[in-house]
């Protein structure tokens, strides 16, 4: 590799904490679809940092929002009112069908919000007796990486050495609704789940499993929150993933794309009831909400609305899927996936996914392993049928010459 690029990552593994292990390259300038590295090379991006570029590298009207916004008003706190927030709000409530929305910056305060909403409607409204409200969550899931979260996942990588955890989380093996039930006590407030496991490498749960789900939560009086994250916001070939399945959740999660692909924007959105659990002075964040993410988050919104991308994304991942099932190498053992979100599963007997995805690198498609076996393609969904079909192209011919 050139200089450049052995320069600069010299200088961020000196300085940087180690808590990553990125690809070895290093990306100077972005567009669309295309990554640049510092030597100039491009790179097709099929990895959207995590979702969080489902309208592409520098929309120009995500652009433009942020640009005059920033100049207009950028951050005042949540000390005054402005007059971005609540259009942002509204707009998001109408395309999740929710009532109102609590916005934080990051993934993991969306989750964490979540979470005390649950709690204190478990509290003031079902009569949960004090601090012992439980939440039930799935085995490898992935909601972030504060102490509590962390304290609830089942993958020791990420709580190895971080606790003590909060207790009042049971986990219960994913996809399986009949645990969801047998855990379900009088003191359960809520149950969290992610619609597709993203992080745990692209896993869907059986048809069905979603609307089981929501039954149970309805006969026991318990919320159902759905952390759609990385899922959400067309990603899986619908505005959000619990609508394949014709329900609606108590509560969501919301992140990554909400911020354009230009800033961190998440919020958590619910039902009156769950909304009503925060009262001046229990819950905030400084730049929740600030009217530059404001205007962001509601541009955003509306170029995945008025573009078509979740129509995009289900024709594309359609054909995404269909093509890469057409593959037949031997080294993949399952492909797997909605809309353009689809993991490639390696047989780790033949090859690492890690070396699958440094090979594609060379050949100038992007992506990152997750775990030790599968490739994520996520491309962001403004990509053309043919930009995806010359990733498929590279991905093809690595496969064939490993
Ligand atoms: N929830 C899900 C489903 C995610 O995929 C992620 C990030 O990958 C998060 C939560 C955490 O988001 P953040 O990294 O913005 O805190």
């Amino acid at each position: 590799r050139a200089t450049l690029a052995a320069d600069a990552i010299a200088v961020e593994e000196r300085w940087c904490a180690r808590n990553y292990k990125p690809l070895p390259v290093v990306i100077s300038r972005a567009k669309g679809v295309w990554l640049w590295d510092a030597d100039g090379h491009k790179y097709l991006d099929m990895m959207s940092a995590y979702s969080a570029v489902n309208t592409g590298h520098g929309h120009p009207r995500i652009l433009k929002a942020l640009t005059e916004q920033a100049e207009r008003v950028a951050v005042v706190s949540r000390a005054f009112h402005t007059d971005r927030l609540g259009p942002f709000l509204a707009k998001l409530c109408q395309v999740t069908g929710l009532d109102g929305a609590c916005p934080m910056n990051t993934g993991a305060e969306a989750v964490e919000t979540a979470i005390k909403a649950a709690r204190r409607w478990a509290y003031t409204v079902k009569g949960v007796p004090a601090d012992r409200a439980e939440i039930i969550v799935a085995e490898g899931n992935f909601h972030g990486r504060t102490t509590t979260i962390v304290g609830f996942s089942s993958e020791p990588e990420y709580r190895d050495g971080f606790g003590p955890f909060a207790p009042g989380f049971t986990l219960v093996p994913y996809g399986d609704a009949a645990a969801i039930e047998k855990a379900i006590t009088p003191n359960t407030a809520a149950v969290l789940l992610e619609p597709i496991q993203g992080e745990a490498g692209i896993v869907v749960p059986p048809a069905g499993y979603l609307q089981a789900v929501r039954e149970i939560c309805d006969k026991h009086n318990v919320k159902l929150i759905l952390d759609e994250i990385q899922a959400g916001m067309g990603r899986t070939g619908k505005w959000f993933a619990f609508q394949h399945e014709g329900i609606r959740p108590d509560g969501l999660c919301l992140g990554k794309a909400l911020g354009g692909g230009v800033m961190p924007v998440s919020a958590f959105v619910g039902t009156h009831e769950l909304i009503a659990s925060f009262k001046p002075g229990n819950h905030g964040s400084t730049f929740g909400g600030n009217p530059l993410a404001a205007a962001v988050g509601l541009e955003a919104i509306r170029v995945i609305e008025e573009e078509g991308l979740v129509q995009r994304s289900a024709e594309l991942g359609g054909h995404l899927m269909d093509r890469l099932r057409a593959i037949g190498s031997p080294l993949v053992r399952q492909v797997r996936g909605k809309g353009l979100w689809v993991g490639v599963d390696i047989d780790p007997g033949l090859a690492t996914a890690r070396a699958v995805c440094e090979e594609l690198m060379r050949r100038g498609v992007l992506s990152k392993e997750t775990h030790e076996t599968v490739i994520r393609l996520a491309p962001p969904l403004v990509i053309s049928r043919e930009e995806l079909d010359w990733a498929i192209d590279r991905l093809e011919d690595t496969l064939a010459a490993m």
